[in-house]
Parts: structure tokens; C-alpha cells; sequence
């Protein structure tokens, strides 16, 4: 008998596009994350730079702090985080600081990511790309394409 287990890296990764698409609708930049340990999702998080007026208040930068309270303590050891975006450099150096376990993204940032731009993730941190990377850089995409049609 097989036992499908259904919390794969896809299955969370749609949670974070869900966060990304509920960025989309508030008209930010649709980026989205989660934070999973044991399969169990404990801070759920999207972009949120106009709402707050805050250029930190990048997905990943919420989710690690949500992660942090909920475990009660700063190292998000055995935590994977899943972001719909390759992770900018301060989120990188956050992540850095976290410890966390491993790094799953979706769409490769040429451009801001981490990986062109060089910034180190802690050695210990496991990071692994392109899971639903159409997905989550078509709804980047739309976004850019509404937005430029707006102005
Ligand atoms: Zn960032």
C-alpha cells in the first residue's frame, strides 16, 4: 500500500502563491510566503511595502518574525520557508540570521535575488528553487502589466 503524502513542496508553495495572489488584490507587489515546520504552516505572510509604507515589510521579512513569535524563539531551526519570489539580499540577510533549515522558491529574481546579487544564506540553510515558478512570476507579471496600464 502507498501512502500519498499530500504536504509536499508544491502543496505549500501554493499556500504562499495564495498569500501572494490576497498582495495582488491590495494592489501590492504579489509576493507571498509561509513557514513550515513538521508540515504544519506557522506564519503565513504577503508583501506589504504600500500598506505599511515600510520598503522592509517584504513577505519573508514578516513571515520570519510571525515564525519566531509562534515558536518562541529567534532560530527558526527544522523550519523550511517557502516564498513565491527568489529572496532579495535583506531578506537573505534575515534568513541569514534565522537559521533556518531551508529555502524553497518558486520564480528565480534575476535582477534582486539573492543567488546573482551573491548574498550568502547561513550554511546550514538548504535552498532549493523552482517549484510553481510559472505560476508565480505570470502573477508578477499581470501585476506589472495592470500597473503600467493604469498610469
Ligand atoms: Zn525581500
Amino acid at each position: 500500500m502507498s501512502i500519498i503524502n499530500p504536504y509536499n513542496d508544491a502543496f505549500f508553495m501554493k499556500k504562499a502563491l495564495r498569500e501572494a495572489e490576497a498582495a495582488y488584490e491590495k494592489g501590492e507587489i504579489p509576493i507571498g510566503a509561509v513557514i513550515v515546520i513538521n508540515n504544519q504552516i506557522i506564519a503565513r505572510a504577503h508583501n506589504l511595502t504600500e500598506t505599511l509604507n515600510d520598503v522592509t515589510a517584504h513577505a519573508e521579512m514578516q513571515a520570519i518574525t510571525a515564525a519566531a513569535n509562534y515558536l518562541g524563539g529567534k532560530y527558526l531551526i527544522d523550519c523550511t520557508l517557502y516564498v513565491t519570489i527568489e529572496p532579495c539580499q535583506m531578506c537573505a540577510g534575515a534568513l541569514f540570521w534565522s537559521q533556518i533549515s531551508k529555502v524553497v522558491y518558486g520564480a528565480r529574481d534575476e535582477h534582486r535575488g539573492c543567488i546573482n546579487l551573491n548574498t550568502k544564506l547561513h550554511p546550514k540553510t538548504e535552498l532549493m528553487g523552482g517549484i510553481m515558478a510559472e505560476e508565480a512570476s505570470q502573477l508578477l507579471k499581470r501585476f506589472f502589466i495592470e500597473k503600467r496600464n493604469l498610469n
